[in-house]
């Protein structure tokens, strides 16, 4: 339960006087629902107004506060003219205020003519005549609004004034309480933070609030550190079967290759931890063509080694298909039982499935989420391998933790190399073990960077690669966020290749059906079309090693990481291969940087850090990040100087009062209830 402090804060705005569905639209549009939003919805700078008595043509320029007195109307001699109020100052200087839009009856009510107002507004000289274009304050004299010298900025949206936004956030800041202290008091003393509600009150009366922003930064991160401690304590103290791998069925899988130093590595540590009666919380980290998938194998034939069933959680069909197909290779010639299970599965088979893993006949199950669907009972899951982790935030960690009946070992595997700050940040709960070694004998994929004015030489090249056995692939750009329009770009595209290579030309894309996405790609992987054209569903996973060519469209518009990404669908085989990032004309210096550092390196470690350095946290994990908490306070470099000692702060509370009972451990839940951690003190006792 929400401690009653905080009550105030999560109360609607709509609670506020004044606050009526005109306000309802925009409020919404900037996310603002709460008190508590508008307490954090931070000034992003500062109006500066000089208050003067006479205008001058040396204060052009300048955001003013003067008296003035309505003399005159002129209404504008088109529709489209403006509305103008003549108007004097104390001296009987004369300056013009000028109104744009329809409605002049609004400019005529502000200033009834001979009655003096307050007026705030940036004074300008056109040509020799003073004016001020839609003054940000119009004020009768004695009003109880005072207009300040010095006023914050907000983040606005259509239909919200300045002013307006100034008004609603005094309110909300009126109701913000005084919490206990959750800070520990040596961290609070050696940075000179104030309290919570004093630096909150600090951050929107002054713009030299370096600190007490800081302070509120560290909060944020603090949270997020205590609820990955505390999801990690509580796992801790489940109870997991042990497991001790004998290697009957590891050893009889037959491969052509020898593990790398790395995937030996990895498979020990998680040896050693689903050996402990707690259970894993394993992240592995590897590049894209690391070797994944012979690590999982290795997990899931342990835990099956041990009499119990293992599972793969795959965060797509078609990816449940491929690894299903994969892990099937690998394991033919060894006595285990495999099956796959995905929302698509209906009636007899699906029955089928249900019926062996409840009986225990299925060993090893595959599949999208459809795996821990209520329907879904094990006979005895031991471990659970889940692919792509961005996918799969803290809270779904969370989730799937308090499921009692599901306690197995986790091993969670993300193709996308992450900076260490953060993985700290979002994967601070769990062990990692990272594939920093790639497999032997790979043909270095060469990146080419060209204007997309060069189309006709690609496609003549593509012809070339065709005509010669090859299979390539071509990602259309993304175009803002909507899948509708990506897929007419791709959609677009695909004639244009078909009208030259016919139906040698395949096309997938997001809105296409389970099995109609699944039947293209069986056409590509088969051979049957050279020429998967697709928008970026595709991006992971995919595994077709004739393909040796990777064209890109628009690759100024993806994110470095997902560059990397789409390039490791190449380089698979033993052919070599090559990337072309085709880019428009019109690049910013960050741009070029971007695809530069792509044409330089294929270390996906490095570009993650790169990419991380160029677009700051909030983009890199960006969309993808679905279900996970974005930071709103915290900033990149507020995390990267503050993660380790939030972290340190709450390890150290987690492991003292690990039930956040005693007084400091109470003042942390309202950080927690705060940044709407709910989830994690849902795991304490009487949370
Ligand atoms: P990831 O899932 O990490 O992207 P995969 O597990 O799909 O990578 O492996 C990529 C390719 O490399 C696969 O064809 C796989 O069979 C092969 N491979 C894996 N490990 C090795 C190794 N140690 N030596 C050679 N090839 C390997
Ligand atoms: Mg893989």
């Amino acid at each position: 339960m929400r401690p009653e402090l905080l009550n105030p804060l999560f109360t609607e705005i709509t609670a506020l006087k004044g606050v009526g569905n005109a306000l309802a639209k925009p409020l919404e549009r900037l996310g603002l629902a709460r008190m508590v939003d508008l307490a954090f919805h931070l000034p992003t700078g500062w109006v500066e107004r000089k208050r003067v008595s006479a205008l001058s043509h040396e204060d052009v320029g300048q955001i003013i506060i003067t008296t003035l007195t309505a003399t005159d109307y002129r209404a504008g001699g088109s529709s489209r003219a403006p509305f103008r109020v003549v108007a004097q100052d104390e001296a009987g200087n004369i300056v013009t205020l000028v109104y744009f839009g329809k409605n002049s009856g609004w400019p005529r009510k502000l200033f009834p003519l001979g009655e003096p107002r307050l007026v705030s507004g940036k004074l300008e000289a056109w040509s020799d005549q003073l004016q001020i274009i839609h003054p940000d304050h119009v004020e009768p004299l004695n009003s109880d609004h005072d207009v300040k010298l010095r006023e914050p900025v907000y983040p606005l949206s259509e239909g919200l004034t300045n002013a307006r936004m100034n008004d609603l956030i005094a309110q909300a800041l009126e109701r913000a309480p005084e919490l206990p202290e959750w800070i520990d008091a040596s961290v609070l003393g050696s940075h000179h933070w104030k309290g919570w509600r004093d630096a909150l009150l600090t951050v929107h009366a002054t713009p030299e609030s370096r600190e007490a922003r800081r302070r509120l930064a560290y909060d944020e991160i603090f949270s997020g550190q205590l609820a990955l401690m505390l999801v990690r304590a509580a796992s801790r103290k489940r109870k997991a079967q042990p497991i001790q791998p004998t290697g009957r069925l590891r050893d009889a899988v037959k491969l052509p290759f020898d593990p790398t130093g790395a995937q030996r590595r990895s498979v020990m540590e998680i040896d050693g931890d689903i050996a402990q009666s707690a259970p894993m919380l394993r992240l592995l980290q590897g590049d894209v063509g690391s070797g994944k998938t012979w690590v999982a194998l290795m997990a899931l034939l342990g835990a099956v080694e041990s009499g119990m069933q293992a599972a793969m959680l795959a965060p797509t069909e078609i990816l449940a298909r491929q690894h299903y197909e994969t892990l099937r290779g690998m394991l033919s010639g060894v006595p285990v039982n495999i099956a796959i299970l995905t929302g698509r599965d209906k009636g007899k088979t699906r029955e089928a499935t249900l019926m062996g893993l409840a009986d225990g006949s299925i060993d090893i199950l595959v599949g999208t989420h459809a795996i821990f669907q209520e329907a879904v009972t094990y006979k005895n899951l031991g471990l659970v391998v889940i692919d792509e982790q961005h996918r799969f935030g803290v809270n779904q960690r969370v989730m799937l933790a308090q499921k009692a009946r599901l306690n197995p070992h986790m091993l969670v595997m993300t193709a996308t190399p992450i900076p260490r700050t953060l993985t700290l940040t979002y994967y601070g709960d769990m062990e990692v073990s990272r594939l920093d070694e790639m497999p032997p004998g790979r043909q270095p994929i060469k990146t080419l960077v060209m204007s997309i004015d060069k189309l006709d030489e690609v496609v003549d090249g593509l012809g070339r690669h065709i005509a010669a056995g090859g299979q390539a692939y071509w990602v259309c750009p993304l175009v803002e966020e909507s899948e509708v329009s990506d897929q007419a770009a791709a959609e677009a595209r695909a004639e244009a290749l078909k009208m030259r290579f016919g139906d040698r030309i395949a096309l997938v894309h997001g809105r296409m059906k389970g099995h109609e996405k699944d039947a293209v790609m069986e056409r590509f992987a088969s051979g049957q079309a050279s020429v998967l054209v697709a928008t970026t569903v595709i991006e992971v996973g995919v595994d077709v090693p004739n393909a040796t060519l990777m064209i890109i469209e628009g690759a100024d518009r993806f994110g470095l990481a997902q560059l990397h990404q789409l390039r490791g669908r190449v380089g698979r085989g033993d052919k070599a291969s090559t990337c072309l990032l085709l880019r428009g004309n019109a690049l910013s210096e960050t741009a070029r940087a971007r695809l530069a550092l792509m044409r330089e390196t294929n270390d996906g470690f490095l570009i993650a850090e790169e990419d991380l350095r160029l677009r700051g946290a909030g983009d890199y994990l960006g969309t993808r990040q679905s279900g996970e908490q974005k930071f709103r306070l915290a900033g990149d470099e507020d995390i990267s100087d503050l993660i380790d000692m939030a972290r340190d702060d709450a390890r150290l509370l987690v492991e003292r009062d690990g039930g956040l009972d005693s007084e400091r451990g109470k003042a942390a839940r309202h950080c927690l209830y705060l940044f709407e951690r709910d989830a994690a003190v849902g795991l304490l006792k009487g949370g």
